[in-house]
């Protein structure tokens, strides 16, 4: 099967007739052929985005937002269609596919709700007999650039909010989960959009470069790694652009002395073997008080061998696989950087090759121990199922290490004191705090984001998003029938 670009409501091949493969990483199955968007068509979608604004804009929010309303309720009849295409083309285990769908349906309702809101603010102003206000306003073409470790959620949360606030969209999906982005895309085009409000480039990196780089695209909203990121950010700077970037994490789970162990150990599972680690929000470092540090290692690393690792399709599957080659080879390469930094490997270390698995892309779940905070592998995103310890003696240090990383993505604590989890919220400098749960779990209606390295600033999902996607306009309204001055005619 070809699947093809979207662009003004149709599905066109690229002109150069140039396509690339969607692979299943747990077998290498070949799920589609995709037709590469070249120069053409994607000058040919952000044009039609561009003619599709000042329609688009005109519609009332109520009436935008009904067509999420339809796309939530077809997404919700297919949900178990699209978790299996999602595990298939992305790797996670179906019940978290399943998650990544939800999402997109949690997002497609709280985002049409936004519709009957949007809310402004009215203010006195300073002077008699006049009114003021501050409303929304569209921002005009959002450029959606996605990465694949959640191939429907995050696009989801990029296209929900900036087409109820009225804004047109050129998606441009991860070239290794283009099929999701087509289907998320079908999807919107059965809930009735009319042609040219979303467009869909598929293709590599090349086509979101092309995109930030196109003089009508006003807004980048960017999700991904920080390398890239910052690249962006630099050509939109100078290019006055809108931005909105989402990119890494170091995220860490403490645990206390007084912590429930089993709890934070279920934790700890969770948050950092789920997805296999490729989650922005995987907890890749535990911080640990030196009282429970024995005990918690033991445990963990017990159970961290029993985990099964296989095609994310079968019941008995735990773990799936890596992305993809190259990801694979990143991770192994923190392994060793790991063991010359004179880490203790504890378990895992090396790619997965049993049975059916040779043909994917598995890596065995790690753990290393007798970490200092500044390592590189305590620095640095590995975006795989990897995790390290790091012993500390109390809450001080503990906050103070969780802090020190070049990212500012999610926090987790473990302890039963409610004084010392209330000074954990109050210290801690991650956009993400999570008391006696791991660094996982965002809901669509909080704003989701981190400071430092992870972020510039906006945040997405919740109302915040909505920040992000429309301009503030303050409209003054005087019905005195008299010049009346500013800051001037105030006696
Ligand atoms: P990536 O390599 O940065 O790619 C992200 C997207 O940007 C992909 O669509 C990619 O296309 C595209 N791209 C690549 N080079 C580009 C360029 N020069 N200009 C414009 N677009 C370009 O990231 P990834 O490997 O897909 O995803 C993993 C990263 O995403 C991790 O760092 C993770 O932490 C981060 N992430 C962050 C969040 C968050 O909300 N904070 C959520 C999920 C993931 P191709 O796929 O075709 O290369």
């Amino acid at each position: 099967m070809l699947y093809r670009n979207y662009i003004d409501g149709k599905w066109v091949e690229s002109a150069s007739g140039k396509v690339f493969e969607s692979l299943n990483p747990a077998n290498g199955e070949v799920l589609g052929r995709v037709s590469y968007a070249g120069p053409n068509e994607i000058d040919s979608a952000v044009e039609a985005a561009t003619r599709a604004f000042s329609r688009w804009r005109q519609v009332p929010a109520p009436r935008r937002a009904e067509t999420l309303f339809r796309a939530g309720d077809i997404l919700q009849r297919r949900k178990e269609e699209l978790a299996i295409m999602l595990t298939r083309e992305m790797g996670k285990v179906l019940k978290e596919a399943r998650g990544d769908v939800q999402e997109a349906i949690d997002m497609a309702y709280y985002m049409a709700g936004e519709g009957r809101r949007l809310f402004g603010y009215t203010t006195p102003s300073e002077l008699p007999n006049k009114f003021a206000m501050q409303v929304r306003d569209p921002i005009g073409v959002v450029a959606a650039i996605t990465p694949w470790n959640f191939p429907l959620a995050i696009p989801a949360w990029k296209i929900m909010p900036a087409l109820v606030a009225g804004n047109t969209v050129v998606f441009k999906p991860a070239e290794d989960t283009p099929i999701m982005g087509v289907l998320l895309v079908q999807i919107l085009e059965e809930a009735g959009l009319p042609p040219g409000v979303l467009n869909l480039v598929l293709g590599p990196g090349e086509v979101g470069a092309a995109l930030v780089e196109h003089p009508k695209v006003a807004m980048i909203s960017f999700t991904g790694s920080n390398e890239v990121g910052r690249e962006i950010a630099i050509k939109a700077a100078e290019r006055g652009k809108r931005l909105s970037l989402e990119m890494g994490g170091k995220n860490a789970i403490i645990v206390l002395d007084d912590a429930a162990l089993e709890l934070a150990l279920e934790g700890i599972l969770w948050s950092a073997f789920g997805t296999s680690g490729q989650r922005c929000t995987a907890a890749s470092r535990v911080i640990v008080q030196q009282g429970i540090q024995e005990d918690l290692t033991r445990s963990l690393v017990e159970r961290v061998k029993k985990f099964r690792l296989g095609n994310g399709l079968l019941e008995t599957t735990d773990i799936g696989p890596v992305i993809n080659e190259p990801q694979l080879q990143r991770i192994h390469n923190y392994t060793e950087i790991g063991l010359k930094e004179r880490a203790i490997l504890l378990t895992g270390g090396k790619r997965y090759t049993e049975g059916e698995c040779a043909r994917g892309f598995f890596y065995t779940p790690t753990v290393f121990a007798l970490v200092k905070p500044g390592m590189r592998i305590a620095q640095e995103e590995i975006f795989g199922p990897t995790t390290v310890l790091i012993t500390v003696k109390d809450l001080e240090e503990a906050i103070e290490v969780n802090n020190n990383t070049p990212y500012g993505l999610s926090s987790s604590i473990y302890t039963q004191d409610v004084n010392k989890a209330l000074k954990a919220i109050n210290n801690i400098s991650t956009g993400l705090v999570y008391i006696n749960a791991g660094t996982i779990g965002s809901e669509v209606h909080l704003p989701f984001g981190g400071t430092r390295g992870t972020g510039n600033g906006h945040r997405e999902a919740g109302n915040a998003a909505l920040e992000a996607f429309t301009e503030w306009k303050s409209v003054y309204i005087d019905y005195s029938g008299r010049l009346q001055r500013a800051q001037i005619d105030i006696d």
